[in-house]
């Protein structure tokens, strides 16, 4: 596995591949991998003739007071698992040369980006579209993969890549969750471990909430029942939302339907952790 940190350089490696016929797969990441990124670099590996992961703790997307100092970098234990799963080239820039100084072009997804997450984390995804969209631009894979654990995140790139005419298969691939359900995520390791036990009441919530859909139990109900089964954990600090929405508008839905989004945001501690599940009725 190469490590490529300048872009003028990536850009000439997959320009050259491509050019001789090899099929790139493309994973964005912030590194600190776990089994979740891994899942999803296994896959572009299956679908493409080479693979390149990017790690970068992207400073544009994380709000004024977010954990962006503190988020957890570790580039030798990254690269080894990089390495043993027999990637090609680990993209991993520095900020200053993606961001010099003077730097003032940003990618904003109208609309999507305001609800649920955008509400709470302003200019987030202002700032993910945005380096994105640049990463893109270096690398110009032909699929890229992302997880369904942002599922506000793949709504958004899909949207980009449609509206700014990108040529790249965007690929979506399921959430892996530990043993207890909790969902895998870098920022786990801010839980200690009486809220590691806690934050397993957010997978509950989804099980109990698609079961209620799919006993045809009003959506904004639902909402409800989703809202009292977290408002029961103690550790619990917030919730900045949770409950039943159109996967496609991310409006809270009222009425019922055949397809919902079940999504939820919370505190523990600090740590803010997300997690949705999609439930399709037939
Ligand atoms: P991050 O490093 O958090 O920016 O995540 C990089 C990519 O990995 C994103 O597309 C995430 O949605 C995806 N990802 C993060 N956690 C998981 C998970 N538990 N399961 C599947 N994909 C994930």
């Amino acid at each position: 596995m190469e490590i490529i940190r300048i872009p003028r350089i990536m850009r000439e490696i997959t320009k050259n591949l491509k050019n001789r016929a090899k099929s790139i797969g493309f994973v964005p990441t912030m590194g600190a991998l776990h089994d979740g990124h891994l899942s999803l670099i296994k896959r572009a590996k299956e679908e493409n003739d080479i693979t390149v992961v990017s790690i970068f703790v992207n400073p544009t997307q994380f709000a004024e007071g977010e954990d962006f100092e503190k988020y957890p970098r570790d580039l030798e234990t990254d690269s080894e698992k990089l390495k043993k799963i027999g990637i090609e080239y680990l993209f991993y820039p520095e900020a200053k040369i993606l961001y010099p100084n003077g730097y003032s072009t940003f990618v904003n997804v109208e609309n999507i980006s305001n609800k649920l997450c955008g509400k709470f984390r302003p200019g987030h995804f202002r700032g993910v579209a945005t380096i994105v969209c640049k990463l893109f631009n270096i690398i110009n894979p032909n699929r890229a993969y992302f997880g369904q654990k942002d599922y506000q995140q793949t709504l958004i790139i899909r949207k980009m890549v449609e509206d700014l005419n990108f040529d790249i298969e965007i690929i979506v691939c399921p959430t892996i969750r530990e043993s207890n359900g909790l969902a895998m995520s870098s920022r786990n390791s801010y839980l200690e471990e009486n809220e590691k036990k806690a934050a397993t009441v957010i997978y509950k919530a989804l099980l109990e909430g698609e079961k209620l859909l799919k006993s045809k139990i009003k959506p904004s109900e639902v909402t409800l029942k989703i809202q009292e089964i977290l408002r029961k954990e103690p550790m619990i600090k917030e919730i900045q939302y949770a409950g039943v929405y159109d996967p496609l508008t991310l409006d809270e839905l009222d009425e019922k339907t055949n397809k919902y989004l079940i999504a939820i945001a919370v505190k523990i501690g600090d740590t803010r952790l997300i997690d949705n599940m999609l439930v399709e009725l037939n």
